[in-house]
């Protein structure tokens, strides 16, 4: 998808005032012999940033704006080094509650909803970004953050809470809690919104089942403001996001190199009107395509496919590539097989080869050998490749309220 006349223009304002500032991004473009943006070429020009440029520039390099006009900051943590800091102007603080207000009606959601928000408070930008959505649009803020079970199904059937936002992981978790507890009755959720994690149609399915509600995928990372700048409509064709904020790019994560409209590859995102820490070129890891042509639902704002894994999730076994999905997609085909699992690889250094294990959780009505080797033969017709599986009862596994880490590669040590 190319640049329109009025990103592009939005773009070159962002670059000439990046120059001008003192910030750690003026240098980087004042490195590269940028001036100005008048042409997709031009831009095309704009060296890639990344999360570790943000922890070199850390805690405040990237900072666009004079101190007096930051009113907040977020952070993500990462897994390893240094955090991220992102600050934020009003009018930042703004956009992205006016972006997450767009969010919650594509999602049908009024301002007669009652939302309780499970996603955690504080440096990062999950709850609050839920809380400050849903006051712009005028509905009940149930700010709960995570945890604590009991008290949050409590919540859920006094106040008659009707949209639930969550990791799918909790979401997951709450869904069993209600199911084995016979509550469901009492519960009067009417849509989910989950985000922040790539999810599988069988834990999909089992959530909007159990839970008796329509489910929508929030996209979004801190880099890039936070959760909602983009969402699914109710015609599940992909996420459409606000292109009016955002300008999205899906290159070969290899070459750097566009790929065209439909083709897969890794979203790249620009701010068009960010003040605090406008970002270009941001390399985000997650895997997705631009959807062309028009929506059925009638948006005329462009859609992201679902996100098939991050870059970084994506694992190379006895040469081949493979995505948490792919291994997601299988398990959805077995009977008695629940939505969780876990990948451990590793490698024989005598053989000289890849071991793959995959851990699956079956129901005790199937028989577990059998279904092992079900799966393993699926592996081997659909990707060549022979993983040992393991299945252990249903509720086994862990169940968390962070996003799952379900692929653990121990060839890295
Ligand atoms: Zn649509």
């Amino acid at each position: 998808m190319k640049l329109n006349d009025i990103q592009l223009a939005q773009i070159d304002a962002q670059v000439k005032r990046l120059i001008a500032s003192d910030s750690y991004y003026g240098q980087v473009l004042k490195d590269a012999g940028i001036t100005e943006i008048k042409s997709q070429e031009d831009y095309e020009k704009i060296p890639f940033s990344s999360k570790d440029d943000l922890r070199n520039a850390y805690p405040l390099g990237i900072q666009a704006v004079p101190d007096e006009e930051v009113v907040r900051i977020h952070s993500s943590s990462g897994t390893t080094g240094k955090p991220v800091i992102i600050p934020y102007t009003k009018k930042d603080v703004d956009d992205w509650a006016l972006m997450f207000a767009r969010c919650y009606e594509m999602a049908g959601v009024t301002n007669k909803d009652r939302i309780q928000i499970t996603p955690g408070y504080g440096l990062w930008t999950a709850g609050i970004g839920f809380q400050a959505g849903c006051e712009r649009l005028g509905a009940m803020a149930v700010p709960m953050g995570p945890g604590n079970t009991e008290k949050q199904l409590q919540m859920m059937m006094d106040l008659k809470t009707t949209v639930l936002t969550a990791t799918s992981s909790y979401a997951l978790l709450l869904a069993e809690e209600i199911n084995k507890r016979g509550i469901r009755d009492k519960v009067y959720l009417k849509k989910g919104i989950f985000g922040s994690e790539r999810w599988s149609d069988k834990m999909r399915d089992y959530i909007e089942r159990e839970l008796g509600i329509e489910l929508y995928d929030i996209y979004g990372l801190t880099e890039i403001y936070g959760p909602g700048i983009g969402i699914n409509c109710n015609k599940q064709h992909g996420m459409h996001y606000w292109d009016d904020y955002i300008y999205i790019e899906i290159i070969d994560p290899k070459t750097g190199k566009a790929v065209p409209d439909g083709e897969e590859g890794e979203i790249v995102i620009t701010t068009l009107v960010k003040e605090g820490a406008p970002l270009l070129r941001f390399r985000t890891h997650d895997i997705s395509r631009i959807i062309p042509g028009d929506c059925p639902c009638g948006s005329k704002f462009p859609r992201l496919d679902i996100i098939k894994g991050r870059s970084d999730d994506m694992f190379k076994v006895h040469g081949v590539n493979m995505f948490p999905s792919q291994v997601e997609e299988i398990l959805g085909l077995v009977d008695g097989v629940s939505s969780e699992y876990k990948i451990d690889i590793a490698h024989d250094e005598e053989k000289n080869r890849d071991i793959i294990m995959i851990t699956v959780e079956a129901e005790g009505r199937v028989d577990f050998e059998k279904t092992a080797s079900v799966i393993q033969g699926m592996f081997k017709s659909r990707h060549s490749i022979t993983p040992k599986i393991t299945v252990v009862s249903v509720g086994t596994l862990p169940r968390t309220e962070k996003k799952a880490k379900r692929v653990i590669d121990h060839r890295d040590v």
